[in-house]
């Protein structure tokens, strides 16, 4: 018998949404390891604060197993690295699928799945952290930016995203009051953005 496809998984864990349109809402959260960026300070405004090198090799089915072990109620699988895009394929969105799920996907927009991998995902989050030329992310429902003070507003290539989110840098896992008061003055200077808050790390949940 032919051995099953392994992914390296970062983490599976249960908790809600933090940030972005679907911020409160219970999900499951699927973190690959790996990214293809590696985003700091002085290259992007913000260091990354992921931790997505270590991982551990999981097949599709040992995957599904993880999940129903954290939730057997919730049906929303966030899929987050890292950056998902480099593993994730339509053989696992499928088995998800099959044991009833709805995928959102949160993706650095620097890598175009297929077609069909694109068909499968029922929520499409971008956070570009590349130029916007280098963009190869087709569409998706939420284009979120992570701003630091100073930083103008985003003229993205991914324009007729339906939801348009500016998101303040934090300092670690602390609220940057001056980050966040230019957020809101761009929020309230640009209203087709909106403002997104990593609530997350202010309720203290993973
Ligand atoms: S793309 Fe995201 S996960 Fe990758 S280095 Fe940048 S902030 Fe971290």
């Amino acid at each position: 018998m032919a051995s099953e496809k392994q992914y390296q998984i970062n983490e599976i864990f249960y908790s809600l949404q933090g940030e972005g349109v679907r911020a409160g809402t219970a999900a499951l959260f699927l973190r690959f390891s790996g990214c293809n960026l590696s985003c700091s300070k002085e290259s992007h405004g913000f260091d990354c604060d992921t931790e997505f090198v270590s991982g551990r090799s999981l097949s599709a089915r040992e995957i599904i197993n993880a999940l129903r072990e954290c939730s057997v109620n919730c049906e929303w699988i966030v899929i987050t690295g890292g950056e998902p895009l480099l593993q994730l394929d339509e053989a696992l969105t499928s088995a998800l699928k099959e044991h009833g799920y709805k995928l959102a996907i949160e993706t650095n927009g620097s890598i175009a799945p297929s077609g069909e991998l694109l068909d499968s995902l029922d929520w499409i989050t971008c956070s570009p952290k590349v130029a916007e030329h280098a963009i190869r992310l087709q569409r998706c429902d939420e284009l979120k930016y992570v701003r630091a003070h100073g930083q103008g507003i985003p003229k993205p290539k991914l324009k007729d995203a339906p939801n348009k989110l500016i998101s303040p840098a934090f300092s670690g896992e602390q609220l940057d009051q001056k980050n966040l008061e230019w957020c809101i003055a761009l929020a309230k200077e640009h209203p087709d953005w909106r403002l997104s808050v990593q609530q997350h790390k202010v309720w203290r949940v993973r």
